[in-house]
């Protein structure tokens, strides 16, 4: 698999207007704007550091997945997922498999900004939500 970089960290929030202000004010980090991922049931900030960005996730539902985070972690958001490039999803999602591991997406869906994406199960990873991404 050619990974070549840590293309985002995803961080769950309660207020994604209030933490980009604070990113954008005090930080000097501009955000790209924000977008609503149905699926997903989240409303999503992409800030740009470097070559990576971090991607803030607010839910748009209490039975949303950023919902249940925030609820397991005591009301508080953190750190969410952590997502890794890749060059060709499919083929990284098959090396997966094969290896013997496991995958909450089989079959790679579109996240935010059109990357196509798919979760690695946590078990296989030690706890860590891990996310591949192919971007254009
Ligand atoms: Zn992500």
């Amino acid at each position: 698999m050619d990974v070549s970089r840590v293309d985002h960290i995803g961080i769950a929030v309660n207020n994604l207007d209030e933490v980009v202000k604070f990113y954008e004010d005090v930080l000097g980090i501009k955000c790209e704007g924000t977008e609503v991922v149905e699926d997903q049931k989240v409303r999503v900030a992409f800030l740009p550091v470097g070559d990576t960005e971090l991607e803030f996730l607010e839910s748009t539902s209490p039975d949303g997945p950023i919902a249940k985070f925030i609820e397991k972690n005591n009301g508080r958001g953190g750190i969410q997922h952590v997502a890794l490039r890749v060059d060709n999803i499919e083929k990284a999602i098959e090396e997966v498999i094969e290896k013997g591991y496991k995958m909450i997406d089989k079959e790679p869906r579109y996240g935010a900004g059109g990357a196509k994406i798919a979760f690695c199960h946590p078990k296989s990873t030690h706890g860590i939500l891990l996310e591949l991404s192919e971007r254009q």
